[in-house]
């Protein structure tokens, strides 16, 4: 009997190890693949406070995990595929194998949803990005493409247009998504251009991207634009497939949370990107894995 289960050893998932191991709590984590999540992923972290050269996604993310196990966290690399959230004790399926515990914080993250065009893993951190806060910086004064018409394409087309040169959003319809105000903002800008009714077909480069590839959806005419970065924004996929309905998630799928962290199941907790929540980043997570523990602590005192 553990007294806390924590899904997902991406940074949310360690941190929250790391408070809990601290605070006496038998805790383990169960992670699918490699520890550290989407910021393994990443070529270079430079806004996470701490390091003033910036570092690999990958080298912080063994970082936390030597932390996180230095500090007699148990991690065990499995799916987790369902949960029995209800009662005081809770059941946490990873094939076979069955954990039972006190609490349970789900940590297990988002991703990206991809366009699955060819050149976009190839490219993946040398010129195809999916996160603008994150990689905008790398990419100042050149021209990039925006794909997607949703808040967060042209709220991030926005946020380019300030580091970029130009920015292109490319979009398969003949209008955006977004709300009312932010498409202004971004029909106003000088430096955001729009392309209607298309869909990207290829990201070609070298070392780095140079180009995509597109063409219309109504007429075929196809076209290719010379780029150095192409950032895609067609929406996130919460990793909340193995949850019960038990647990309320909002309409994108993602897991409401008081300002606790605190579901709506009592004893069951959410950290990191798997959450509603407003800003979705590494220093976010770490936010989220060290505040759940005081009313982990409380759920589990009581
Ligand atoms: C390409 C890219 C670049 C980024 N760059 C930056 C940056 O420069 N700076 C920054 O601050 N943020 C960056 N981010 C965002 C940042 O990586 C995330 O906000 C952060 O990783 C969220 O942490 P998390 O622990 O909540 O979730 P995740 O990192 O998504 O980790 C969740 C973990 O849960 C595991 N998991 C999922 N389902 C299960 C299951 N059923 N059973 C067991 N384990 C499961 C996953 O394998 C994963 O390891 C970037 C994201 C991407 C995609």
């Amino acid at each position: 009997m553990y007294d806390v289960v924590i899904i997902g050893g991406g940074p949310a998932g360690m941190t929250a190890g790391i408070y809990a191991a601290r605070a006496g709590y038998k805790t383990v984590i169960l992670e699918t693949g490699a520890p550290g999540g989407q910021a393994a992923t990443t070529e270079t972290i430079e806004n996470y406070p701490g390091f003033p050269g910036g570092i690999s996604g990958p080298e912080l993310m063994m970082k936390f995990y030597q932390q996180t196990i230095n500090l007699g966290v148990e991690m065990i690399f499995q799916h987790v595929t369902a949960l029995e959230a209800l009662g005081p004790v809770k059941k946490v399926m990873a094939g076979e194998t069955v954990y039972e515990t006190r609490a349970v914080i789900i940590a297990s993250g988002a991703r990206p949803r991809v366009l699955g065009v060819n050149g976009e893993t190839k490219f993946r951190g040398r010129g195809v990005s999916y996160c603008a806060t994150c990689d905008g910086f790398f990419f100042k004064d050149k021209d990039v493409v925006v794909v997607g018409g949703g808040d967060t394409a042209i709220e991030e087309a926005l946020y380019l247009s300030k580091i970029c040169n130009k920015v292109t959003v490319i979009h398969r319809r003949d209008q955006l998504r977004a709300t009312k105000i932010i498409q202004e903002r971004a029909l106003k800008n000088e430096r955001i251009s729009f392309i209607w009714d298309s869909v990207v077909d290829e990201i070609i480069g070298n070392e780095k991207v140079t180009e995509v590839s597109l063409h219309n959806v109504k007429t075929q005419e196809k076209q290719s634009l010379k780029v150095d970065g192409v950032f895609v924004f067609v929406g996130y996929i919460p990793n909340t497939d193995y949850l019960p309905v038990e647990i309320t998630l909002d309409e994108r799928g993602y897991v409401v949370t008081d300002k606790q962290l605190q579901t709506n199941v009592p004893g069951v907790f959410a950290v990191g990107d798997v959450r509603q929540k407003s800003l979705r980043q590494v220093a976010t997570a770490v936010g989220d894995g060290a505040l759940v523990i005081s009313a982990l602590d409380k759920y589990l005192s009581n």
